[in-house]
Parts: structure tokens; C-alpha cells; sequence
């Protein structure tokens, strides 16, 4: 799948659309989901042009694979969910209907999450 340059979050990366930034650094901004599922819900996403999870894990560097986990970790402590317990989530396709073709990691915490994923 070829990359949208004028998805979401390829506008918010270039300050086209306002977002409740919580973390930014050379390769990767964080902020709040607009939409959030939980009481702390935040998007994790790389500056560089991925689609999804599949995309950055064949063909990004490994300074921003190395930056894109360090950043996950750091973001849970700075929103206090690292001892009470969090979930990390990304969306690759059809099927994990994933919205954003722009690769992101949402991070879940501040309540019981209650169990992985439904039966369906
Ligand atoms: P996906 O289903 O692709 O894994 O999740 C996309 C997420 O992006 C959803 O949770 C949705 O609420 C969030 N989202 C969509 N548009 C915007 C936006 O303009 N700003 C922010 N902060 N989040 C958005």
C-alpha cells in the first residue's frame, strides 16, 4: 500500500491540524487520541512516512526503531500508567481495522482494560 501523504496524521506531523502533543523527538510525536477509548489514550506515531506497523518494521532504521520503543516506555512512565498497568495496540489493515494509514501505536491505561480482545 502506497503511502498518503494527506492522511491525519501526515497533517499533524506538518502542523496542519492542532494535536494535544505529550512527547517529541527527532523521529516520534505522541499525543492525545481525539477520541480517546480510556482514561489515558495516547498515539504514538514515527515522523517518517509508514503506513503501518508492517511498513516501519521492513523499512525503517534502526535508530528509529530503536527511538519508536525508548519512546513507547517513556511516554507510559510520563503518564503514570507504567506501574498501574497499560496495553499498547497497533492496527495493521482490513481486518484490525486500522482508520490512520499512518503507522501508530495507541497506548491504553488508567482503568481495567478487561481482557485482550473480543471473540467476535
Ligand atoms: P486506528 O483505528 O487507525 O488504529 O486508530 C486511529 C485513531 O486515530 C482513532 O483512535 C481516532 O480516534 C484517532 N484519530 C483520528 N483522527 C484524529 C485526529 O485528527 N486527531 C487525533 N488526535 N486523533 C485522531
Amino acid at each position: 500500500m502506497a503511502y498518503d501523504a494527506n492522511n491525519v496524521f501526515a497533517r499533524i506531523l506538518r502542523g496542519e491540524i492542532p494535536c494535544k502533543k505529550v512527547y517529541e523527538d527527532t523521529h516520534v510525536l505522541a499525543f492525545h487520541d481525539i477520541n480517546p477509548q480510556a482514561p489515558v489514550h495516547i498515539l504514538v506515531i514515527p515522523k517518517g512516512a509508514y503506513v503501518s506497523l508492517d511498513d516501519f518494521s521492513a523499512r525503517a532504521s534502526d535508530a528509529e526503531v530503536v527511538a519508536f520503543t525508548r519512546a513507547l516506555g517513556e511516554i507510559a512512565r510520563a503518564q503514570g500508567v507504567d506501574r498501574s498497568g497499560y496495553r499498547t495496540l497497533a492496527n495493521h489493515g482490513a481486518d484490525a481495522n486500522q482508520e490512520v494509514p499512518h503507522f501508530h501505536v495507541h497506548i491504553f491505561g488508567g482503568r481495567r482494560l478487561g481482557r485482550m480482545i473480543s471473540k467476535g
